[in-house]
């Protein structure tokens, strides 16, 4: 079955399936009850009726042996001279009587029979063994018929109660002509006896149908079609026995034996119980597999869905990933351009605002090459003075001033030179003092413009940090820059720049004893276009310090709770 049914496919599959078993579970099992029934009753019927055969022969062999053996005495004494001799003078009857008795007796004695008499020629009884007759000495006419006929008469008699007995009788003939009748009387008692070890019923009906000897008692001299009622009537069911009978054709008799039905009855029950039982078994050992069956392709069915939900989800998920993966790094390519346009941008704007602040500077730098200019004009005037006076000495000490202001102009439009460059990008070691003093040169005129003194700590002489010489001189430009304007108005400015430490960073204090920064806006001055001066500043200056620092892998920050402003750098020193 396949596991890729619906779970109601399945169920519906698995409920036919279950009612077709059932079907033919039940029409199997009727089919194979109605054999067995139908094997179970042959078999028994065949084995109760050959019981009862077997019974039937074995008991007619005995009835046959006992009357056979009975059967031939009468002929044989009859033929005997000395019982005729009993006969001879029957003149003399009590002597006769005495005699006979006494031959009757001797011969019932050792025949076993149940009684031996004689009678005379004309039917009067003159002696029998036992007294075992009543008035009437039983089958008496029919055995005087049978001797006047000249063949051996035999008789059922019946005696007093219940008893009978078969009787034999043979005529004693002398010279053709009958003297009397000799009869032997067979009893049953020992037939009966055997009869009554059986449990089947066994009894003899004579021709008339008269049942006459059986080992039923209550049956004895009732016609059998009243025993066949009577004995279904006991039995509560119809035909409760089989017959089994046999003629005797000796005698003119049947012997019957009853053979029990009952055990058909009740094999066929247990045939069919057994029957219906192992089905029972079989039905329940079927459904118990179906439903196993059943089961395990449930789970099969579940797993699978399982797997291939789970493989959806991870399809899906692998292609959302993926589309999300392409859209990143399609985004990561945009930033990365984007952040190199920033830096590119970014530079230009430390450039622009570089060149910006010279500019800011420029009246104050060309009043520092004007004023030497001027002077340099003036000593020379006096030095062509003093040389058509003679005075050489004076034009001497003239041309040396003039050398030395030569030497600073150029050395200050060397560094504005410089300092306009753009920047190389890369950092390298560099002196920190060197910074210092290109961005002094600088700064200086203005300084000195506002009456605001710069101190630097000496201590940072030969202190080198990894940086670039053109943007470290920009950040100290920027921060000088910063705090001349806020001093500006003041006689006592002072900027101090001073060494705080050196270990895994190279710390620099810059600070001035203006009026510091607000905490209200402390958060904001390194923001890009954040100014206080409206009209006059640009709001870059500290946003170019802090972009500076970090490019060089340092930083800076606003010391809180200073008097003044005081800015903290820290770089990494050069190795
Ligand atoms: P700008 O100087 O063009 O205004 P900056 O970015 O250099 O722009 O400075 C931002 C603001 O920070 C200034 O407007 C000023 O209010 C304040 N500031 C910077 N340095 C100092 C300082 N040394 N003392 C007082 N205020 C300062």
């Amino acid at each position: 079955m396949d596991s890729w049914l619906t779970g109601a496919a399945l169920r519906r599959r698995f409920f036919r399936l279950r009612a077709g078993v059932a079907l033919f579970l039940v029409v199997l099992a009727l089919a194979s009850t109605y054999a067995a029934w139908k094997v179970v009753t042959v078999r028994t019927r065949e084995y109760v009726q050959d019981q009862a055969a077997e019974t039937l022969a074995v008991q007619a062999e005995v009835l046959n042996g006992v009357l056979e053996k009975y059967r031939l005495i009468p002929p044989l004494l009859a033929r005997q001279d000395e019982v005729a001799l009993v006969f001879a003078n029957l003149a003399s009857r009590d002597y006769v009587r005495k005699i006979a008795g006494n031959l009757a007796e001797e011969i019932a004695g050792l025949s076993g029979a149940r009684d031996v008499a004689f009678f005379s020629a004309d039917g009067e009884l003159l002696a029998a063994a036992r007294d075992i007759f009543g008035d009437e000495p039983a089958g008496r006419a029919e055995l005087m018929r049978a001797a006047q006929e000249n063949r051996l008469g035999r008789t059922i008699a019946l005696l007093k109660g219940k008893s009978r007995v078969y009787a034999f009788g043979s005529g004693i003939r002398r010279n053709g002509r009958l003297m009397g009748v000799v009869a032997v009387y067979v009893g049953f008692d020992a037939v009966e006896r055997t009869w009554a070890l059986s449990d089947n019923p066994i009894f003899v009906t004579d021709g008339g149908g008269t049942i006459f000897l059986s080992n039923r008692e209550n049956w004895l001299l009732k016609p059998v079609s009243e025993i066949d009622a009577r004995f279904s009537a006991e039995r509560g069911r119809a035909q409760t026995h089989i017959d089994v009978m046999r003629d005797l054709p000796l005698m003119g008799w049947q012997l019957h034996v009853l053979g029990d039905r009952s055990r058909i009855v009740s094999a066929q029950s247990a045939a069919i119980g057994i029957s219906l039982l192992i089905f029972l078994l079989v039905a329940v050992i079927a459904f118990f597999l179906i439903g196993r069956i059943e089961d395990r392709l449930r789970l099969r069915r579940r797993e699978r869905a399982q797997a291939l939900r789970l493989e959806r989800a991870v399809r899906d998920r692998t292609r959302a990933l993926s589309l999300a993966n392409r859209n990143l790094s399609h985004e990561v390519e945009e930033r990365k351009e984007a952040e190199r346009e920033l830096k590119r941008v970014q530079r230009e704007l430390i450039q622009a605002a570089k060149l910006a602040g010279v500019g800011q500077m420029a009246a104050a730098l060309s009043h520092e090459i004007n004023q030497p200019l001027a002077a340099i004009e003036t000593y020379a005037a006096n030095t062509r003075k003093a040389l058509t006076l003679g005075k050489g000495e004076i034009a001497e000490g003239n041309l040396d001033r003039i050398t030395a202001m030569v030497a600073r102009i150029s050395e200050l439009s060397g560094t504005l030179l410089a300092f306009s460059r753009k920047p190389a990008t890369k950092s390298q070691p560099v002196a920190v003092q060197a910074a210092l003093r290109e961005a002094l040169i600088l700064i200086r005129p203005k300084a000195d413009r506002a009456g605001v003194s710069i101190e630097v700590d000496p201590a940072l002489g030969g202190v080198m940090v990894d940086a670039g010489r053109i943007r470290l001189s920009q950040v100290f430009v920027n921060l000088f820059s910063n705090a001349i304007d806020a001093l500006d108005g003041r006689t006592d400015g002072l900027i101090r720049v001073q060494l705080k430490g050196i270990g895994e960073w190279v710390h620099i204090e810059v600070s001035d004893n203006g009026p510091g920064i607000s905490p209200d806006v402390a958060g904001e001055v390194f923001e890009p276009f954040f100014t206080t001066r409206t009209g006059q500043g640009s709001g870059l200056g500290l946003s170019i310090v802090y972009n500076i620092m970090q490019d060089f892998g340092g930083g800076v920050r606003l010391l809180p709770n200073a008097d003044g402003a005081v800015f903290e750098l820290w770089l990494k020193p050069a190795e």
